[in-house]
C-alpha cells in the first residue's frame, strides 16, 4: 500500500511500436496504458483472450516495458502525509506547486508543464526543510529512530487511532480517550502473566510512575525515548523519486500518472 507513480513512454502516441496483435479498433488508449476494448456483446474469454494479447505485446512492443519511460515507488502514505506536512511546514508561497499536486489516493496525473513547475521547487523546498525541528521516537537502547511525528496523525506512527502513540511531549497511553499515562521516556518489559493467558506489558517512567496491561503479545522489552533534532535533507522522504518523475516527465512532455 503506497503511492507508485509513472511516466508513459511516447512510443504509442508517436506510433513507433510494433504492430498490435489485434485490431486497432478494439485498442483503447489512457494514462499511457494501451488495452484492449471490451465490446456490449463480448464472450468473457474472448475478450480476456485479446487483454492477455496486448498485456503481453506491450511488454516488448518498444524500448520501454509496459509501455513505461519511468517508474518510482514514492513512498508508503505516512512517508507521502510526512512529505506534504513538511511542504504546509515551510509553504509561505513559494511552495504552492508542490502543496497542490501531491494526491492523498491513486491515480490522476500530473502535466510536463506542471512538472517543471515542481521540479523548480524542489531545491529551495530541501533547502527550506533543511534546520526546521522535527520530533522521533527512539529506541534509547540503541538510540535507532523508529518513527518521526507526523502532526497531522495525532500522534500515533500510522495514523490509525490506537492506544499508545507519541508527541512531542513524550509517549502516551490513552483508554477510552483517555489519557492515562505519559512519560518522554518510558521502559517498556514484559513478563508471563500469572492467569497463564499472554504477557503483562508495563511501562515504567523515569519518575516511577507506571501502566501496565496484559496482552497476548509479547513485543520486545525496550525503553521508549522522543527525542527532537534538526532535520537534514535526507529526512524527507518521496523528494528523490518525485524529482526523478517530474524530471522525466519534462523530458519526454508526457504526465506523471499516479498509481
Ligand atoms: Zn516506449
Amino acid at each position: 500500500m503506497g503511492l507508485d507513480a509513472r511516466v508513459p513512454c511516447r512510443c504509442w502516441v508517436d506510433g513507433l511500436t510494433t504492430e498490435p496483435p489485434i485490431d486497432r479498433s478494439l485498442l483503447g488508449y489512457e494514462e499511457g496504458y494501451v488495452y484492449a476494448v471490451k465490446l456490449a456483446d463480448d464472450d468473457i474469454d474472448e475478450f480476456w483472450n485479446r487483454a492477455d494479447l496486448v498485456g503481453y505485446w506491450s511488454q516488448t512492443c518498444c524500448p520501454h516495458p509496459g509501455l513505461e519511460y519511468c517508474r518510482e515507488w514514492v513512498g508508503n502514505w505516512p512517508s507521502v502525509r510526512l512529505f506534504t506536512t513538511y511542504v504546509n511546514l515551510c509553504d509561505d508561497g513559494q511552495f504552492t506547486v508542490l502543496r497542490d499536486i501531491m494526491p492523498s489516493v491513486n491515480g490522476g496525473e500530473v502535466s510536463p508543464v506542471v512538472s517543471a513547475a515542481a521540479l523548480a521547487e524542489c531545491e529551495a523546498f530541501i533547502e527550506a526543510v533543511t534546520g526546521k525541528s522535527a520530533y522521533f521516537l527512539v529506541d534509547a537502547d540503541t538510540g535507532k529512530e523508529l518513527y518521526q511525528h507526523i502532526p497531522v496523525y495525532s500522534g500515533f506512527p500510522y495514523g490509525v487511532p490506537d492506544t499508545s502513540g507519541f508527541d512531542m511531549d513524550g509517549v502516551f497511553v490513552v483508554e477510552d480517550q483517555v489519557e492515562v499515562f505519559r512519560a518522554a521516556r518510558a521502559r517498556q518489559q514484559y513478563q508471563m502473566n500469572p492467569a497463564g493467558d499472554g504477557w503483562v506489558m508495563t511501562l515504567t517512567s523515569d519518575d516511577g510512575s507506571t501502566y501496565a496491561r496484559v496482552t497476548r503479545h509479547r513485543s520486545e522489552d525496550r525503553t521508549w525515548e522522543v527525542r527532537c533534532r534538526r532535520l537534514r535533507a535526507e529526512d524527507i522522504p518521496c523528494i528523490n523519486a518525485l524529482k526523478r518523475l517530474f524530471r522525466a516527465c519534462v523530458e519526454i512532455n508526457m504526465p506523471v500518472c499516479w498509481c
